[in-house]
C-alpha cells in the first residue's frame, strides 16, 4: 500500500482497492460507489466481488487448508502475531479511509486499528489445548479439538476492522482458513488491511473479498464453507441460519441488541451518568452492545437524566478530520432516516421530554444531535427496538423488580448492566436478566478471554475466550480402553 494520505480525494486516484483472493490482489467485478457520511457522496469506488471471484476464494481456501492445519499452534500463533505488528504499525495511514467510509473521528478509527491488532495478538495467544475427560480404569477419554475447515466471516459497518479481525485471529489461530466479507458500506479499510494481510499468510489462508449482500448469500448457501461467522442484523442473522441449514453449516451469529442498563437509588450518579453517557454516544451510538434504553430509579432519575443530558449537549459533533471532534455521522442514509424516525415517534409520545439534541444538524451528512429522551413507556419504538444511533432515552422505575421486568421484555438479550455502591445487590440484579453479558458499574467492555454474545435473538453461540475459539473448531473424543491387567 502506498504510503498516502487518505484523506486527500487525489490519494485515491493513486490506490486501487482490490480483493486478497488465494494470495493475488485482483480487481474484479464492476466498481460501487462508497459514500462519505459526512458528505452524503460518493467518494470513492470499489470493485464489487461475484459468483467466480467467490469460487476462486473459496477453492484457495480449501487448497490452503491442509497445510496451514498441519502448522503447530505456535506456529500460527506467530503469523498473527507478525500480522498484528504490521497492522499496529499501518494504523495511522488506514485510519482516515476507516474515518472517511464509516464516519468516526480521525482518533477513534486509529484507535480502532490499533484495538484489532491487540485483539489479535491476545485471542491467539489463548490456551488451547487437548482435554483429558478422565484417565481411571472405565478408560481414557480425550478431547481433541479440531479446525472445521473453511470459515466464512461475513463483517458488518460500524467496527469494520475490528470485527473482520476478530474473525481472522480466531478462525486463522483455530487452524482454519478463512474467506472475508466486510461490508458493502465500508469495504475500503479492510481492503487495506488485506495488501498488509498478502505478505504475512501463506496464499489461500486468508482471502478478503468486498462483495454485496448476495455475495454474503452465497458464502452462506456454499458447500465449500464449514461455518459461518456472522455479525451484524437479526433479520440478515435469520437468513444466514436458514441458508446455513442446507449442509448444517456451524454458524455464530452475533446480531443486534437493545441492552438495558438498571440505575439503582444507591448508585454513584455522576459516575453512571459518565459511563452511561459514553457507552450511549460512542461511535454514534452504533455499538451492538451500546446502552439503549436506562430504567433508573425514581428517587435518581432526574438527577441522572440532566447529567447525561449534560454531557450530550457538551459532545463535539463534526466530521472526522475536525479538531476535537467527539462524535461523527450516522454510518448510513438508511440507519439515518431510521434514527430519526423513531426519534419523532418518541417526540410525539405523550409526556415525552427532550433534554438534549432531538434533530438532526443542519449541515450535510447524516449527522443527528445526541439525544436524550424521558418521559417514555415501553411502548415507544425508540424504547421497544434497536435504535443504533445517537439516541437514549431514560426511563423512570419505582424499584428493581420493575426495572428488570421491563429489561428483560423483548426479544433481545446481548448486554445488560446494573449501577449501585452495593456489589452484592448488583450481582443479584445482574444473574436476574436475560442477556449474554450483564455487566456491573460499566457497560459495552468487550474482552478477548471474556466469551461474549447474545441470548434469546441477539444471537447464536459465543466468540472470544477458548468458548469462542472452540465454536471454530469440531470435537472429538478419542475413548480408549483402560489397559489390560
Ligand atoms: P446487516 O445484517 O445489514 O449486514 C451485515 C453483513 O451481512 C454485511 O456484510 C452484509 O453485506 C451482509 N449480508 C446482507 N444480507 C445477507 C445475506 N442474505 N446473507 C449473508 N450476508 C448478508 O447488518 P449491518 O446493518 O451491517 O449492521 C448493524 C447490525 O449489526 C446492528 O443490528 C448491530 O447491533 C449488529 N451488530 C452486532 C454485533 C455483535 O457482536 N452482536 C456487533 C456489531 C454489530
Amino acid at each position: 500500500m502506498p504510503a498516502t494520505d487518505f484523506r486527500q480525494d487525489e490519494a485515491l486516484q493513486h490506490w486501487q482497492p482490490r480483493h486478497l483472493v488465494g494470495g493475488e490482489l485482483l480487481a474484479a467485478g464492476a466498481p460501487f460507489g462508497v459514500t462519505d457520511p459526512s458528505s452524503g457522496k460518493v467518494f470513492a469506488e470499489c470493485p464489487e466481488a461475484g459468483v467466480e471471484e467467490l469460487e476462486r476464494a473459496v477453492a484457495a481456501a480449501r487448497a490452503a487448508w491442509p497445510a496451514w492445519k498441519a502448522r503447530s499452534l505456535e506456529q500460527r500463533r506467530a503469523v498473527l502475531h507478525d500480522f498484528a505488528a504490521v497492522l499496529e504499525q499501518a494504523a495511522p495511514l488506514i485510519a482516515p479511509l476507516l474515518s472517511r467510509e464509516q464516519g468516526k473521528p480521525l482518533p477513534q478509527a486509529e484507535v480502532e486499528l490499533k484495538v484489532s491488532a491487540i485483539h489479535i495478538r491476545h485471542l491467539s495467544s489463548l490456551p488451547l489445548a487437548d482435554q483429558t475427560l478422565r484417565a481411571d480404569d472405565r478408560g481414557a477419554v480425550v478431547l481433541n479439538w479440531r479446525p472445521l475447515g473453511v470459515v466464512g466471516g461475513i463483517a458488518p459497518w460500524n467496527f469494520p476492522v475490528a470485527l473482520a479481525m476478530h474473525k481472522v485471529a480466531q478462525a486463522l489461530y483455530t487452524g482454519n482458513t478463512l474467506v472475508l466479507k466486510p461490508s458493502p458500506y465500508t469495504p475500503l479499510a479492510t481492503l487495506a488491511v488485506a495488501e498488509l494481510a498478502q505478505g504475512i499468510f501463506p496464499p489461500g489462508v486468508l482471502n478478503i473479498l468486498a462483495g454485496g449482500n448476495a455475495f454474503g448469500a452465497g458464502m452462506t448457501a456454499h458447500p465449500g464453507i464449514d461455518k459461518i461467522s456472522f455479525t451484524g442484523s437479526v433479520a440478515t442473522g435469520k437468513q444466514v441460519m436458514q441458508s446455513a441449514s442446507a449442509s448444517l453449516k456451524r454458524i455464530t451469529l452475533e446480531l443486534g441488541g437493545n441492552d438495558a442498563a438498571i440505575v439503582l437509588d444507591d448508585a454513584d450518579i455522576e459516575a453512571a451518568a459518565a459511563g452511561l453517557a459514553r457507552s450511549a454516544f460512542y461511535n454514534c451510538g452504533q455499538i451492538c452492545m451500546a446502552v439503549k434504553r436506562i430504567y433508573a430509579h425514581h428517587a435518581v432519575h432526574d438527577e441522572l437524566a440532566a447529567r447525561i443530558a449534560e454531557k450530550a449537549q457538551a459532545l463535539k459533533v463534526g466530521s472526522a478530520f475536525e479538531e476535537g471532534v467527539e462524535m461523527g455521522p450516522v454510518q448510513n442514509r438508511m440507519q439515518y432516516e431510521k434514527v430519526l424516525s423513531l426519534v419523532d415517534d418518541a417526540r410525539s409520545q405523550p409526556g415525552a421530554m427532550v433534554l438534549a439534541g432531538g434533530a438532526a444538524l443542519d449541515r450535510p451528512g447524516y449527522f443527528i444531535a445526541p439525544t436524550v429522551i424521558t418521559g417514555l413507556d415501553d411502548s415507544a419504538r425508540l424504547v421497544a427496538e434497536e435504535q443504533f444511533g445517537p439516541v437514549i432515552p431514560i426511563i423512570s422505575v419505582p424499584d428493581e423488580d420493575d426495572a428488570i421486568v421491563r429489561a428483560n421484555a423483548g426479544t433481545l438479550g446481548l448486554g445488560g448492566s446494573v449501577w449501585g455502591r452495593d456489589g452484592a445487590r448488583c450481582a443479584a440484579v445482574a444473574r436476574r436478566l436475560d442477556c449474554g453479558t450483564a455487566w456491573i458499574n460499566r457497560h459495552g467492555v468487550n474482552e478477548s478471554d471474556v466469551p461474549f454474545g447474545g441470548m434469546k435473538e441477539s444471537g447464536y453461540g459465543r466468540e472470544h475466550g477458548v468458548m469462542g475459539l472452540h465454536s471454530y473448531m469440531e470435537m472429538q473424543a478419542i475413548n480408549a480402553v483402560p489397559p489390560s491387567g
